[in-house]
């Protein structure tokens, strides 16, 4: 369907089931069956830390989903992934419930109601990881968001509709794997429980945050604008999910949440500020609120001009020194 469209859908708020889906977080597809006969006898000696890198590494560079729709059809979405891992037993896992809030979910949880839903006893913390990853945003998205001011053009439309589906579905397609291989995994994002919501002192979040995990699994740090600012940048979607094997974590994790922002580490950039429409970025950090009203008023937008039911903005995160790597001011202070 994606790669044969060659006009745009009509009445899109109505009939682009995709973006709806995408938008609203309905129609959660149904777990995949652990394969109990295998469950604790596979040889999982051969999952391990590359073999998650080169899974995910090709379903980026060969899966369908990982395509743009007319106008811009065949054009890839995403670039070559950046890929980490997280112990279940780090104890940032558990702080995350003070930092982000109580509704955060740890990946032990997490794996204990994939274990119950299956009749198998819950693994152990140490016996549960994390896995991480970046899908950087192409150039030609970057350059075309970079050039608005107001709204977000339409390959970065695309990206928010599409990329989150294609990340949805290649997550479940190596849950559904491991399942069938005897090994518990789940997909945070496609469990009953993910829903985005207010929550009471924390604002918009949900009770697994992406961008939390790829922290702990030193992927990136915070900016201003509150992306996670990668070796790759800050222009991203990112992707988690849990599993029941031992992975050992690579990369070093700063314990300065902002080391690789320019304004936090050297002082001086704040560019952010000056890109985003509303104003939900200053000195003092990102508005949430302010971000959310600006970002949900951008479905209009989307429906007449692009022909999908989205929204979505990212302005701050292009045409900034953190878009598409680490800025060079703090890669020189390192
Ligand atoms: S634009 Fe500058 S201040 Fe804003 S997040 Fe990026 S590095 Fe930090
Ligand atoms: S995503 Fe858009 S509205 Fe939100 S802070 Fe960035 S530029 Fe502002």
């Amino acid at each position: 369907m994606i790669a044969g469209r060659t006009r745009y859908r009509i009445l899109a708020f109505l009939t682009d089931i995709t973006g709806i889906k995408s938008s609203v977080e309905i129609g959660k597809p149904k777990q995949p069956r652990l394969n109990k006969k295998m469950h604790g006898r596979a040889d999982t000696s051969a999952i391990d830390e590359q073999w998650f890198r080169d899974v995910i590494g090709r379903k980026i560079a060969t899966h369908p989903g990982n395509r743009m729709e007319y106008p811009f059809a065949g054009e890839p979405i995403f670039d070559e992934p950046l890929v980490g891992f997280v112990r279940g037993d780090d104890p940032l896992l558990a702080e995350y419930k003070k930092i982000i809030g109580p509704f955060h979910l740890t990946p032990t949880e997490i794996m204990a109601w994939q274990a119950e839903k299956n009749r198998v006893a819950a693994p152990r913390p140490e016996e549960i990881s994390v896995v991480s990853f970046i899908m950087p945003i192409t150039d030609a998205t970057k350059k075309e968001n970079a050039r608005q001011s107001d709204w977000l053009s339409e390959r970065w439309a695309q990206t928010r509709r599409q990329g989150e589906m294609f990340s949805r579905s290649f997550v479940r397609e190596i849950v559904a794997d491991l399942m069938a291989r005897g090994v518990l995994a789940v997909s945070p994002d496609t469990a009953p429980f993910f829903t985005k919501k207010r929550y009471p002192g924390a604002g918009w979040a949900s009770p697994w945050s992406h961008r939390h995990m790829a922290y702990a699994a030193g992927l990136g740090t915070f900016g201003a604008h509150d992306f996670l600012i990668t070796e790759k940048g800050a222009a991203h979607r990112c992707g988690s999910f849990v599993v029941n094997l031992r992975l050992r974590p690579d990369r070093q994790r700063p314990d300065d949440i902002h080391a690789w922002c320019a304004h936090y580490r050297t002082g001086g950039c704040l560019a952010c500020v000056s890109r985003c429409p509303t104003g939900a970025i200053s000195e003092q950090g990102h508005d949430k609120e302010k971000c959310y009203n600006r970002v949900i008023r951008s479905i209009p937008r989307c429906v007449g001009e692009y022909h999908i039911m989205i929204y979505g903005c990212g302005l701050c995160s292009v045409g900034v020194p953190c878009e598409s790597g680490i800025p060079e001011k703090v890669l020189k202070k390192k």
